[in-house]
This record gives C-alpha cells, sequence and structure tokens, in this order.
C-alpha cells in the first residue's frame, strides 16, 4: 500500500528497502563535498501519506492536529511545542504549547513524528511505517539523519526477551559531526 506514495518522490531512500538498515545516507551516493542543506529533502512521503497512516494508527484529524502535523512536516527540521505554537499562532494569537505537546506526543506513538530527545524537539518521520529510526545529530550544524535500525532493534527486543524485559520504547540517538563539517 505504501508503495503508491513514492510515485512521483525523489529521492527516495534506498534505506527503505527491506531489511536493509545500513548506516548509508539518504539521496543520491553521497559526495565529500556536498552540504547537508544541499541534500535532497529526507521527506518521502507527501503530507496525505501522514495523514492516512495517523488514521491507521487511531488518530483523530481535527484541523488543528493537522496544523500541527503540517508544521512539522513544512519545516522537515526539529522543533519544539514552542515553536510550532507560535508559527501557529501567527496573526491569531498563540496556541499554547501545551496543546500543541499533546498532538506530537500522539503523532510520535502513531510513527508519524520522531522525538529528538537530545534537543528536546520533534521531526517529521522520513516512514512511518518503518518501525524504528535511529537518529544522527550534527552537534556542528544541527542538522539530523534518520536511519533505519528496525533490524538492529528486532534483534535487540530478541535479547531483551531472554531476559525476560518487556521493552516498550526503544531510542537511538547519536551526536556527532557530519561529513560536510568535517570538512570544514
Ligand atoms: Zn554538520
Amino acid at each position: 500500500m505504501r508503495h503508491e506514495y513514492f510515485a512521483g518522490s525523489t529521492g527516495a531512500p534506498q534505506a527503505h528497502s527491506q531489511g536493509s538498515a545500513t548506516l548509508e545516507p539518504f539521496g543520491p551516493p553521497s559526495r565529500p563535498d556536498i552540504k547537508d542543506r544541499d541534500r535532497p529533502p529526507m521527506r518521502a512521503l507527501p503530507f496525505e501519506a501522514y495523514l492516512f497512516h495517523g488514521e491507521s494508527g487511531g488518530i483523530r484529524w481535527s484541523p488543528h492536529r493537522e496544523n500541527v502535523l503540517r508544521a512539522l512536516w513544512n519545516a522537515n527540521r526539529p522543533m519544539g511545542a514552542y515553536e510550532i505554537a507560535h508559527i501557529l499562532g501567527t496573526g491569531r494569537g498563540p496556541k499554547h504549547p501545551t496543546v500543541v505537546y499533546r498532538c506530537l506526543h500522539a503523532f510520535q506513538h502513531a510513527r508519524l513524528v520522531l522525538p529528538v530527545i537530545t534537543w528536546k524537539r520533534f521531526v517529521i518521520s522520513p516512514d512511518p511505517s518503518t518501525v524504528c529510526w535511529g537518529l544522527l545529530l550534527c552537534k556542528s550544524c544541527r542538522s539530523h539523519l534518520p536511519v533505519d535500525l528496525t533490524s538492529q532493534v528486532v534483534s535487540l527486543n530478541t535479547r531483551l526477551a531472554e531476559r525476560g524485559f518487556i521493552p516498550r520504547d526503544v531510542s537511538a540517538e547519536v551526536e556527532g559531526v557530519c561529513r560536510a563539517c568535517q570538512v570544514h
């Protein structure tokens, strides 16, 4: 079903191929001279696909919820509840960040957005049907790079199950320096 959303999308990442969870970045073959901001957007799906996935995940869409999600989808970068509330409030008085945060929390459970725990922000998921995304965070230019960690999480869960532990939330974030920043 989700494949139809990729029709017409540019730069659909190779990482979407089943079971591959490499550390290769999205987009065309990476070149050392390419700057992070020049990369094709990592957002792989059109907005309507997120509405569809959300509905399947139990989200009941209201204009306010759609606006919150669209703000993140448009930005395609990590944003906090205060920033989103500020954007939505332009011209009509500020929206309350708490209300925005509740939306983001629901979106996270439906896998529409990824929490960026280290930066206390959220970012649109490149593909909500992927079970687990990890995030590479550049401390220098503040870029983020999602990495499909589904197969690693499956093997982690197997090992945890052997110890009788039931995981609820698994997150993986790595702070470091991206390729573009290393050459400067
Ligand atoms: Zn960087």
